[in-house]
């Protein structure tokens, strides 16, 4: 797999020759989802299958296992949840309208990223099925057994597996650990040295696969396929995953609700997420059109690099198109979004309820991560401020302005709360922080 120019024309016919020429040149923008569609909040608007409250249940039931496994979630009372923080200083910076919050993912307790919440919630529903499967569980009884010797003999026979591009594998490989599981992480070559290590120091298997995130994910996937003792976590198809995301809505809903911000007709609320293969940000945003319906408008983050759900949303017809497909190379800082193939399970998902994508340089996102550090003294990595861009596109650009008008937004859009998803940053080594400030401050030292 590799940037190739034979698809060319293909890719003009699906996604347009003009949008395809701005991709191409890498320009950031705002591309509106014309395929969106008015949905009504309540449970109506979900696909059979895919049931949140079933997610919820489960992290709620597992709270007390949680809570004795990790010391962190012992003042969270075993709930895995970040804070909403208020951004009025770096929004003042940038010039923003309406109230700009961080939703702080970016230390969400254990594993540092917004992974832990589809990543642990795949892990407890495998677990809950193995210790059924063997006995150890009945139905309705407490999950707080499962620390127990007799448990915990069955999970380490058994492995669990994953492909990613660092984060997932930490938030999966600490949990599946924490459980007495094997865990192997199957990554790309060029996938961060640093979170190698922390992976290796905790005890976590690493395969590296030559080529891209694709190619580590097809190794994992193909490995597991071969040994019935080995779950595979897949990124690119789990629907366990998607649904642990999808239940951050309520914790967002209830925080919302707690500053006198509950999304209406008058307060829109706008959620700006980064995405990778489109996971996280998917869940989310199922979870918050099922709440809130059209008073929640959400928007995807992308590297310019590396926009694969722009250009699989925007593409016409059947069937996947990759950024090789437009001759993008999928190279960029933010790592945890050099993703060049969105996932299949979630595109289709979103086609209805994702307002746009908007792309962003790679020398943006470290200016972002050095004036969010000056204004608020919060460290994430670039992958987990893409999304701060968002408001300024709907505000400033010819896009995001036809976007507000067309919805009849423009009158209060000074109401609207804005919500900047932070994915990651806690687990990230002192010395890498220190690197990404440090060029983020030359990058805004030249202009
Ligand atoms: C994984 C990740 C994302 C994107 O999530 P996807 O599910 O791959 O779309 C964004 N930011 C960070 C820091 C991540 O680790």
């Amino acid at each position: 797999m590799a940037a190739s120019s034979e698809h060319l024309p293909d890719a003009a016919a699906r996604i347009g020759p003009a949008l395809l020429t701005r991709l191409r040149e890498r320009e950031p923008l705002l591309w509106v989802n014309p395929h969106a569609e008015s949905m009504a909040a309540g449970a109506g608007a979900l696909e059979a299958g895919f049931d949140i409250a079933a997610a919820a249940a489960r992290f709620n039931r597992f709270r007390g296992l949680m809570r004795a496994l990790f010391p962190a979630l012992e003042p969270l009372d075993g709930r895995v949840e970040s804070g909403l923080l208020p951004l009025s200083r770096f929004s003042a910076l940038l010039g923003g309208q309406g109230a700009w919050f961080l939703k702080g993912d970016h230390a969400l307790p254990v594993a540092g990223s917004v992974k832990a919440r589809g990543g642990f919630h795949e892990v407890l529903a495998h677990a809950e099925r193995l210790a059924t499967a063997h006995g150890l569980l009945q139905p309705g009884q407490d999950p707080i057994v499962l620390q127990q010797p007799a448990a915990r003999a069955v999970f380490s026979r058994h492995t669990i597996s994953v492909g990613s591009t660092g984060n997932l594998g930490l938030g999966i490989g600490l949990i599946a650990a924490g459980l007495g599981f094997q865990a192997e992480v199957h990554m790309s070559a060029d996938a961060k040295e640093w979170k190698k290590r922390r992976l290796r120091e905790r005890g976590i298997r690493v395969v590296e696969h030559a080529g891209d995130f694709a190619d580590a994910l097809e190794g994992g996937r193909q490995r597991a396929a071969t040994d019935p003792s080995v779950h595979f976590v897949d990124d690119e198809r789990s629907a366990e995953l998607f649904l642990g995301y999808a239940v951050a809505a309520q914790e967002l809903a209830r925080q919302l609700d707690a500053i006198g911000r509950t999304p209406s007709r008058e307060r829109p609320l706008f959620v700006h997420l980064p995405c990778g293969v489109g996971g996280s940000p998917g869940g989310i945003t199922y979870g918050l059109k099922a709440l809130f319906g059209d008073a929640v408008h959400t928007f995807f983050a992308e590297p310019v690099a590396a926009p694969c759900m722009l250009v699989q949303l925007a593409a016409s017809g059947q069937g996947p198109l990759s950024v090789y497909d437009i001759g993008l190379d999928n190279k960029t800082d933010a790592d945890g979004l050099a993703v060049a193939q969105a996932s299949h399970l979630v595109a289709p998902m979103m086609k209805r309820r994702l307002s746009g994508v908007f792309t962003v340089r790679d020398d943006d996102l470290l200016r972002d991560v050095c004036r969010l550090q000056r204004t608020e003294g919060l460290l994430l990595e670039p992958s987990a401020i893409a999304a701060a861009r968002g408001p300024l596109f709907l505000a400033q650009s010819e896009a995001g302005r036809a976007y507000l008008d067309a919805h009849g937004l423009r009158s209060c859009h000074s109401n609207a709360t804005h919500v900047i998803w932070a994915t990651g940053g806690s687990l990230v080594p002192a010395e890498e922080h220190a690197r990404y400030q440090a060029k983020g401050a030359e990058l805004l030292g030249s202009g």
